[in-house]
């Protein structure tokens, strides 16, 4: 169920409808918009009497909201969600592109640092890089852990660049969250509920990407699980479906970014990466996600692919990635989007000394 406040509705009228909802025994979300503040109310124990909040002083209305989805709806909020960083342009949603890139995993601090350097000469704005990975065999490399995160913590210091990495359980959850900016939840985990929750309880920014079979509404639900719990910063990722087609490592549904964006008021970017697995498709399919109104990309970029431990086949070379930037910068402007311009060079001079 909604609250839709009156345009002109008091603070202590938000208030005061919060506290009324939260006696009842159910959790109030109040969500301030550019016209309104809505209060949306979540509990499981069943249907609400909306009589008595109707009632209450500023409640222009009382609505149910019928979708199984409720505070990452465009219903509970019109207005696009825009995540900012504190001291930089860096961000999630608005008119800028976010761009994400780096390698699949950390293999050494000369490594990360080498692809972090190019990678920020370019103009992206958030390193990526897996400390603990979630591997199909247990023999593949598992990533460094905690070695990874210091490694990345320095690469911020140095670049300016924000961190993007996965935790891929409760304890590396804890850990990621103290060294990183953004927290991923990878594809295998998207419907890891108590890892969800924990996320949901954590105060940074949580990059959720879609699960290999998972349809719209799983995938939305998924998010639910996190706002829910009162982390409203959510980004949505399309790393691509299992499908028939063996062309590709997956199938990557650039469709589903006009779907989300239509349902839900969370930013959505694309992984070209694991959304094909193969180097040769990640420059095309970039074109094609900022093209179809994409908020961002997330990109593999190594130095040596040939000897990376961990995806190197779908991973650019850092010119590649240079080429891509160049490419999308173009694009970007006809779906009136730009991408960012490479850190100011005096700055990026300062920092590698
Ligand atoms: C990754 O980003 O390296 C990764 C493992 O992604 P996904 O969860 O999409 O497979
Ligand atoms: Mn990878």
């Amino acid at each position: 169920m909604l609250v839709v406040m009156k345009a002109h509705a008091t603070e202590e009228q938000v208030r005061a409808v919060c506290e009324r909802i939260q006696r009842l025994g159910y959790r109030a979300h109040a969500i301030p918009g550019a016209q309104r503040t809505a209060i949306g109310i979540t509990g499981n124990k069943g249907a609400m009497e909306a009589g008595t909040l109707e009632e209450m002083s500023g409640v222009q209305e009382v609505i149910v909201v019928s979708k199984p989805y409720k505070l990452v709806s465009r219903d509970v909020k019109e207005e696009d969600t825009v995540i900012r960083f504190p001291d930089t342009d860096a961000g999630f949603g608005g008119r800028q592109l976010s761009i994400i890139a780096g390698p699949c995993s950390i293999e050494s601090r000369e490594q990360a640092f080498t692809i972090a350097e190019r990678v920020a000469k370019a103009g992206a704005r958030f390193f990526r890089g897996g400390a603990y990975k979630p591997r199909t065999s247990p023999y593949a490399f598992q990533g460094l852990g905690e070695e990874a995160l210091k490694i990345m913590a320095e690469i911020r210091d140095r670049f300016g660049l924000r961190i993007v990495t996965e935790a891929i359980d409760n304890e590396s959850l804890e850990l990621v969250a103290k060294y990183a900016d953004v927290i991923q939840i990878g594809a295998r985990n998207m419907q890891n509920f108590s890892l969800l929750k924990k996320a949901g309880r954590t105060r940074k920014p949580v990059l959720l990407k879609r699960g290999m079979s998972a349809t719209l509404e799983e995938f939305l639900m998924a998010a639910e699980y996190i706002v829910s719990e009162g982390n409203y910063q959510v980004v949505l990722c399309e790393r691509g479906v299992r499908t028939f087609a063996d062309h590709t490592r997956n199938t990557l549904d650039l469709s589903i970014v006009p779907a989300v964006q239509k349902a839900s008021h969370l930013p959505i970017i694309v992984d070209p990466s694991h959304g094909t697995g193969k180097r040769d498709k990640v420059l095309p399919l970039s074109r094609a996600a900022v093209a179809v109104g994409a908020d961002g990309l997330i990109v593999e970029v190594h130095h040596d692919p040939d000897r990376a431990l961990s995806d190197g086949m779908q991973s650019l070379l850092p010119d590649q990635f240079d080429e891509l930037m160049a490419e999308v910068r173009q694009i970007a402007p006809v779906v009136h989007r730009n991408v960012p311009e490479p850190l100011a060079q005096a700055a990026l001079a300062k920092a590698v000394k």
